[in-house]
């Protein structure tokens, strides 16, 4: 059969989408779901359950439908564990609300269109420009479908050295996916532990290493040695930002200093930049949006991704007693050395090179600029023609209504992206807040063509 609608993902891009669909698209519309992760909805940041790994976004905002924002808030209240709409509820939690809202769905078969689960991955594909796509999944099989969206998240980057700068015999000693939390149970109480990179990845697992017993030395090494803002803790009404019509980037950067120096405190006048931060990044021009990128990037994710207040004092206590020692520098190379590994790095700031033992290193340097190498459908995509890298490498180009850009400029009819793979065209596209705006748009783009075509079907018969 021809699906009608086919997402490729089993994160939370998919599961908001597929929940929109079920709400909007016709009983006799049929639906797949091609996705290789059991805990479907849940995806990397929500399947854990470690209750100190909270979400960084405060519940009132966390909703899965932006025009309903007290959903997740009523979730939590009706199971008892709303404390207030400032609370940072557990990840875990948050997966199991999305769950709870799929089901609710599922259970209204005779009202809803059929939605079949597939699981498997999207391994390559076959298809032209507006005539639907056929899938080949690792587990044999085809799946055809008439539109698709991908919603693959966008993997995890590789370490930031070169391939020759690693010894073979201490890759045994590096743990390229620290989401596959079986790593944990490799460590010992006192094992001296390397992290690469120091934004939420570091500290989800510095607590975590902490929570299972860990008692040893953390060093956490960076380009800038910058670690997350915490939240106010208090809700703020944000602050609007003043900005001139096509504001470029240093105009921002200015604007947002000024307000923030004159703010009570820095984190409304952040805030309050976020419902323009889209536009903005389209307004300007490729060689700033790549300035922002290679000098302000890292200012900018601590300050906008913010960890909740209690978990950055309990991350605070760990470096004032010494357990972690954050540095600043880059990485030139891992060696292997007697029963463990030299880390070397450069200092920031200077022309030498120095370096420290270590049992295990850990790369939480984060998934930007991971652009499409880390899928081998997304690469055949690309070799079809079918999609294209956005000129930053972030992810793949899309139009502004989620459409997929492929060799030519005119957009896919039949092809979505949606989530921090859209991150060329709407930058502020890596969270719950942003992505259930996307995606519920693109259910409604779906389901109005999918109710033309239906009219259509009906009035030619
Ligand atoms: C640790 C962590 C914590 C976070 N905390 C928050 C938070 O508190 N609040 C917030 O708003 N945001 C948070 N985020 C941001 C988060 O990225 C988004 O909220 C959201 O989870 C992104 O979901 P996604 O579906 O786009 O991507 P992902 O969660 O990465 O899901 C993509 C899924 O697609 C599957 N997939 C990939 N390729 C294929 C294929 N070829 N075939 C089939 N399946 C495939 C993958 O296995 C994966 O399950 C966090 C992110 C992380 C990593």
């Amino acid at each position: 059969m021809t699906y009608d609608v086919a997402i490729v993902g089993a994160g939370f891009s998919a599961i908001a989408l597929t929940i929109n669909l079920l709400d909007m698209l016709p009983p006799k519309a049929t639906i797949a779901v091609i996705g290789d992760d059991p805990g479907f909805g849940r995806g990397t940041a929500y399947r854990t359950e470690f209750y100190l790994h909270r979400l960084n976004v405060p519940a009132a905002r966390m909703s899965i439908f932006p025009d309903q924002p007290d959903d997740f808030t009523d979730w939590l209240a009706s199971r008892g564990k709303l404390v207030s709409p400032d609370t940072f509820a557990s990840r875990g939690e948050y997966g199991l609300y999305l769950r709870d809202r799929l089901a609710a769905r599922l259970r209204a078969r005779e009202h809803r269109a059929r939605l079949d689960f597939v699981r498997a991955k999207a391994v390559s594909c076959n298809g032209g420009r507006n005539e639907g796509v056929s899938f080949i999944l690792d587990t044999g099989g085809n799946l055809r479908a008439k539109t698709v969206v991908l919603a693959l998240g966008v993997g995890s980057a590789g370490l930031p050295v070169p391939p020759d700068r690693i010894s073979p015999a201490a890759l045994g000693r590096i743990i390229d996916n620290p989401w596959t939390m079986g790593w944990l149970s490799r460590v010992g109480r006192n094992d001296e532990i390397c992290v690469l990179g120091s934004g939420l990845t570091m500290i989800d697992q510095v607590l975590s290493l902490r929570a299972r017993g860990h008692r040893g030395q953390i060093r956490a090494l960076s380009r800038r040695g910058l670690v997350p803002q915490p939240h106010l803790g208090r809700r703020a009404e944000p602050v609007p930002v003043d900005l001139p019509d096509g504001a470029e980037l240093s105009q921002v950067l200015n604007a947002l200093r000024r307000s923030a120096a004159d703010a009570p405190d820095w984190r409304p006048v952040i805030d309050g930049l976020r419902p323009k931060t889209q536009a903005l990044w389209q307004g300007l021009t490729i060689s700033q949006r790549s300035r922002f990128l290679r000098h302000a990037l890292a200012w900018w994710n601590i300050h906008r991704h913010r960890i909740a207040p209690d978990v950055h004092r309990q991350f605070q206590a760990l470096v004032a007693d010494g357990t972690v020692k954050v540095e600043a520098g880059f990485l030139s190379g891992i060696e292997e050395d007697g029963n463990g590994v030299r880390v070397e790095y450069r200092p920031r700031g200077s022309q030498d090179t120095t370096g420290f033992a270590a049992d295990l290193v850990v790369n939480c340097t984060g998934m930007e600029k991971a652009g499409i190498g880390h899928s081998p459908l997304l690469r055949t995509m690309c070799d079809l023609g079918m999609i294209r890298m956005d000129e930053l490498g972030l992810g793949i180009a899309v139009d502004k209504t989620s459409r997929v850009l492929g060799d030519t400029q005119r957009p896919n009819a039949a092809l979505f992206a949606v989530g921090a793979l859209t991150a060329g065209q709407f930058w502020e596209i890596t969270a719950v807040p942003d992505i259930r705006v996307q995606a519920m748009r693109i259910a409604q783009t779906i389901s109005a063509e999918l109710h033309v075509a239906d009219e259509r079907a009906t009035r030619s018969a």
